[in-house]
């Protein structure tokens, strides 16, 4: 069986994706319980610097083309199920981010191997593969054994520690060169960049956050209450900003940001893995959410399972009666 774990490594503007760190750092794992190497896959216009930070890799492959400059999934694809086929690993790890989301599943078709998406654990259980996804924002955890001994996983940023894929060890890099055909039907035209932000929520020390459980527009002035009297900006899950509730600047989460806060107040928000990313590491978890089962109490220090519209007022309350 071949015994190899690859990575396929994402970055942006030089910089290297948190989720290829975490990747990094697990496909080690993998690549010592199967007795292989690791190896990581970097693909680009500039693609060297990336490689060259990819240390903890065994070895680092990269390939650079004007083609691969944007992201243009068709280029991608080719050129990484070239690599792919010819080094033939038992387990290729990509980030289950838009890019990874585009690139994972035709991979898995290119080598012929199962694809299991979302995953958030990994192990290698007397030589197979078994992969925990979580489905339906965190609510269903579907362990997969996988037959055949090989298989492409899309990993859910956040799931395993960055740290542990970080190294200052020299990366052993080579330039492979790409396949002859990158030919696509696609064109990448621009990227756009996030607009400037009012507040810069990363800095915060208390966020109040609020999710779609807030359900009207007009709702928001209970939650900003709240805020307003502990003296913190308002943060929010995606669905909000999606709906052109709140400013993209303050969105929580895998395609926000990250935030670090002493206190963070979520309010009516579920706790899917893809805002989980984003606050898990706050130093106080409150969450308020009316179902007892959502997954945000997973990760939350304090949990109240009640109706929002009850809780925050009241909470707004005894902020102001005991800041007086
Ligand atoms: C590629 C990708 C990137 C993403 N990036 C992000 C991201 O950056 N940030 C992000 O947040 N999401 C992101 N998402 C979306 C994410 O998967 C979830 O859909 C989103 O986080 C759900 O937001 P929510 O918790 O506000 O809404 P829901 O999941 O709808 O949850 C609403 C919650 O409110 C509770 N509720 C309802 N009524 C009340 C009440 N009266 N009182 C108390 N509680 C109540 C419900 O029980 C429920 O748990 C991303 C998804 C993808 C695929």
């Amino acid at each position: 069986m071949a015994a190899d774990v690859a990575v396929v490594v994402e970055h942006l503007n030089g910089t290297i994706a948190e989720v290829s760190f975490e990747m990094l750092g697990q496909g080690k794992r993998l690549a010592a319980a199967l007795g292989g190497k690791l190896r990581a896959i970097v693909l680009g216009r500039d693609a060297r610097a990336a490689a060259e930070a990819c240390g903890t890799a065994d070895a680092v492959l990269y390939v650079e083309h004007e083609a691969l400059g944007g992201f243009d999934p068709e280029a991608h694809g080719k050129a990484l199920a070239a690599l792919c086929a010819e080094s033939a690993p038992a387990v290729v790890l990509v980030g289950n981010s838009s890019k990874g989301m585009d690139l994972a599943p035709d991979l898995a078709v290119a080598l012929g191997v199962p694809v299991v998406t979302n995953v958030g654990a990994v192990a290698i259980e007397g030589g197979t593969i078994v992969a925990t996804s979580r489905l339906y924002g965190g609510k269903i955890h579907a362990e997969v054994q996988v037959a055949g001994g090989r298989a492409v996983l899309s990993v859910l940023a956040g799931a395993f520690p960055a740290e542990a894929g970080k190294s200052d060890r020299p990366a052993a890099v080579e330039g492979v060169a790409p396949p002859a055909d990158l030919a696509s039907r696609i064109a990448f035209q621009r990227l756009i960049e996030p607009e400037a932000a009012d507040v810069d929520i990363t800095k915060e020390d208390v966020l109040v956050s609020v999710g779609r459980g807030i359900q009207d527009k007009d709702n928001l002035e209970i939650v900003q209450e709240l805020a307003d009297a502990l003296g913190c900006p308002l943060s929010a899950s995606r669905p909000l900003v999606d709906l052109g509730w709140m400013p993209k600047s303050r969105q929580v989460g895998k395609s926000g940001v990250t935030v670090k806060p002493k206190l963070y107040i979520a309010i009516g928000i579920s706790g899917a893995p893809e805002h989980v990313q984003g606050m898990k590491d706050a130093a106080t978890i409150v969450a308020i959410n009316s179902d007892p089962k959502a997954p945000i109490f997973d990760v939350a220090h304090y949990g109240v399972a009640a109706d929002l519209f009850d809780v925050v007022p009241a909470l707004t309350e005894k902020v102001r009666e005991l800041k007086g």
